[in-house]
């Protein structure tokens, strides 16, 4: 009983953050519009990162290849339209790139989807990755993390009128949950649920699956289900307590450890940049957060 109450509580206070975020957002992903507009970083020169690799091969190519998302709108996205990326990941990358020294005209943005980053980064076919990625000690094993620079949790986006799954609890073995192949949102449902699961490349086509009713739920990180939800609030909702931690870092090569100080450093002496950023694209959407301490370097 006391459980319901908390949940429909949780519900009234999600709904009430979609409305906002469909009424202040305008355009899915652009919230705070043109990121040009309202840059709060600047191009550094004459940087020099010590014993770092992937500057020397930046350096080297004159522009800077940054893993990211582009389906994930406030954090991670590409509009079609007009071609323009937006999102706290997409700027937290640019932010890195300017502190390099590496301007907008300088930077090339790689789709990576997330069964696929570890491998891009250990092949070296971008020099960092900003979206959506969780540290983990599995990951660690291969590549490095700067930061963390955000943290949010797991969480489930259901369809609108649905009124049986409340939260990660009420799954059932008759429940399919789809999500990213290769993410920690996917191997926690298989691990801690009953439910069946159902996994895509992409976030955004189990978001189709479920518009579709071809799934019951769609699980993964609560900053990125909240960003679908704004974007058709009339017929999707996330519900529940979010039941992990994610801590987002930067991707980097393992041996790279001058890029991860670097970018660690640049992050705990930019805190006003990082909250212009994080105010921009996620604040405006109702999304909670304070910047998170970096973890040592190492
Ligand atoms: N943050 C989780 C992860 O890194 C889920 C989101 C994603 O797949 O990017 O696996």
């Amino acid at each position: 009983m006391r459980k319901t109450r908390i949940i429909a509580g949780l519900s009234v206070a999600a709904a009430a953050l979609l409305a906002l975020t469909a009424c202040n957002s305008g355009t899915p992903g652009t919230p705070g519009g043109d990121a040009a507009a309202s840059t709060p970083w600047t191009v550094a020169s004459g940087v020099t990162v010590d014993n770092s690799p992937t500057f020397t091969r930046i350096q080297k190519a004159d522009k800077v290849t940054i893993g990211v998302k582009e389906d994930q709108p406030g954090l991670g996205y590409l509009d079609t339209t007009t071609n323009k990326r937006s999102g706290f990941d997409v700027d937290i990358a640019r932010w890195m790139a300017a502190s390099l020294g590496y301007g907008a005209d300088k930077i090339d943005f790689k789709p990576i989807a997330s069964a696929n980053r570890e491998s891009s980064i250990v092949n070296g076919d971008i020099d960092f990755y900003v979206g959506t990625y969780s540290i983990t000690d599995k990951r660690k094993e291969q590549i490095a993390f700067a930061g963390p620079y955000f943290i949010t949790g797991q969480g489930l986006l259901v369809a609108k009128d649905n009124t049986t799954i409340t939260g990660k609890d009420s799954l059932t073995a008759s429940d399919v949950v789809c999500s990213a192949t290769g993410s920690t949102s996917i191997q926690r449902i298989k691990d801690e649920t009953p439910a069946k699961t159902k996994e895509y490349d992409t976030y955004s086509t189990c978001v189709q699956d479920l518009l579709q009713g071809q799934v019951d739920a769609v699980t993964t990180d609560e900053a990125i289900l909240l960003g679908y939800a704004a974007q058709d609030p009339d017929h999707l909702k996330t519900v529940g307590d979010v039941f992990s931690e994610e801590r987002y870092g930067i991707g980097l090569a393992k041996d790279d450890a001058g890029l991860q100080a670097f970018f660690n450093n640049v992050l705990t002496s930019g805190h006003d940049v990082w909250q212009k950023i994080f105010d921009n694209n996620l604040g405006a959407s109702g999304v909670k957060g304070t910047q998170p301490e970096v973890d040592p370097v190492g």
